[in-house]
């Protein structure tokens, strides 16, 4: 099967790959105007040259050794495990333990996602959720049992809080219970959604302590059942799962005593959905230009019609503004400033625009539109997710709306 970046196929002059730090100006020149990184608005400027050599690098494994196969593994539903060892050496394994600055990892998000956003979704369960408690919560053993085959991908977690009878509301009705036994922690319960579940080598879980009624977070390596979620038209590469726990061994994370210390990890994987929310539209941007300037109709590419044009502006526009934004959250994040409703503001924002794009650049490739294989309806389908999972929109909203309110429409 003949694919290209982005899954496009069948049409002449395949797009030429481009990646965050070089807008390929011939492709973005429009007849008689001067082109400029107009999308990015410039923010990769604020990484250190060897920052930008490396997100180069990056950008460029992607779009060469692994856009021309991540299709065909979204349509089977099936993850690509040939793929780790590569995604190891680029050191996507090891981004929760690196000295980067917060924009070069959520740039590095980003160019995923614009490549794939379930794989997106893979590194980012793998480095924000799993990697980011591991390093902050866990003890020193436990660090050093997970931490260094983490790097390649050898042992992958899988980050268990929702449950089948509660999503938004998990923090207050989570019902997996732990309990503390002469024998060590046992753990009871169901986990619904959890994203590498059918082959994650260890879990972290979040149960509530039938002892003092607190949330709490545990390591759990053996011991409990998985069913894959089969049949989900959107991220279809990320192996979402049902986990049960029947008096499964834990071990209790020393950080994750309750909630609260949680949370500060959910900010940060809010942020990191916010730069997928920027990749994906990207993608979505490479798709929709290519589409607009091959695909002829009434005797002329539709890049010239007005409307189409409109569109395209309209997503140039959601790319910028949200790039900008979630710039404005990597400063924050650096300078230990973000809060909550920071993140839930640029989560919400950045997935409602990229809603939007979605929808656009669907539209722009018509019928070929909703086929997986052009790309803008892979697209389409994977943002749901995003609008969706770390809170939902509405959620996010709540959040913000207590932040300016100052009342709460959870209570
Ligand atoms: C692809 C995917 C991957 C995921 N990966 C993981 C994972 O790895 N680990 C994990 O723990 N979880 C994961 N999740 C779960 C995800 O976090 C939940 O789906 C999400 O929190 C929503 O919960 P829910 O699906 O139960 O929806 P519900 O909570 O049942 O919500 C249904 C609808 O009601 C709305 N709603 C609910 N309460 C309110 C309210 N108070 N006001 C207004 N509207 C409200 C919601 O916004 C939504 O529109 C994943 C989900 C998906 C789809």
């Amino acid at each position: 099967m003949n694919r290209t970046y982005g899954g496009v196929r069948g049409l002449p002059g395949n797009p030429a790959p481009y990646s965050i730090l070089h807008i390929p100006t011939e492709r973005l020149r429009a007849e008689g105007e001067n082109a400029s990184p107009m999308f990015t608005l410039d923010c990769q400027s604020q990484l250190s040259a060897p920052e930008r050599a490396e997100l180069e690098a990056i950008g460029q494994f992607l779009r060469t050794e692994v856009s021309p196969v991540v299709a065909e593994y979204w349509e089977k539903e099936e993850f690509p495990f040939a793929l780790l060892p590569k995604l190891a050496q680029q050191g996507l394994g090891r981004l929760h333990e690196s000295e980067h600055s917060r924009l070069f990892i959520g740039l590095v998000h980003a160019e995923i996602a614009r490549c794939d956003v379930s794989l997106s979704t893979f590194i980012g369960v793998h480095s924000e959720l799993v990697g980011g408690v591991v390093t902050g919560l866990c003890s020193e053993q436990q660090k050093s049992s997970l931490l260094p085959p983490m790097r390649d991908f050898q042992q992958m977690g899988c980050f268990a809080l929702t449950e089948p009878d509660h999503g938004s509301d998990i923090s207050g009705g989570l019902a997996t219970t732990a309990r503390f036994t002469d024998d060590g922690w046992v753990l009871n319960g169901e986990k619904r959604w959890i994203g590498n579940g059918t082959f994650a080598t260890f879990a972290i879980v979040f149960a509530r302590d039938v002892a003092d009624g607190q949330v709490k977070g545990f390591v759990v390596r053996e011991g409990f059942g998985r069913e894959k979620i089969s049949g989900k038209m959107s991220v279809r590469i990320v192996q979402n799962a049902n986990l049960t726990f029947t008096d499964t061994p834990a071990e209790l994370i020393p950080g994750a005593e309750s909630f609260a210390n949680v949370n500060t990890y959910l900010c940060s994987s809010r942020a990191w959905v916010g730069w997928q929310a920027v990749g994906a539209q990207l993608g979505i941007m490479d798709l929709a230009l290519h589409y607009a300037r091959e695909r002829q109709q009434f005797g002329r590419p539709i890049a010239k019609f007005q409307l189409v044009q409109e569109a395209l502006a309209k997503i140039a526009g959601n790319v910028a503004a949200s790039i900008s934004l979630m710039s404005q959250v990597a400063s924050m994040q650096q300078a230990g400033t973000l809060g909550m409703e920071h993140a839930a503001l640029a989560k919400a924002t950045t997935t409602r625009l990229a809603r939007e794009s979605a929808a656009a650049g669907r539209a722009i490739a018509g019928g070929n539109g909703i086929v997986a294989e052009y790309g803008l309806g892979k697209m389409f389908a994977d943002v749901e997710a995003l609008y969706t999972y770390e809170g939902t929109y509405e959620i996010n909203s709540l959040i913000v709306g207590r932040a300016l309110t100052g009342m709460s429409a959870f209570v």
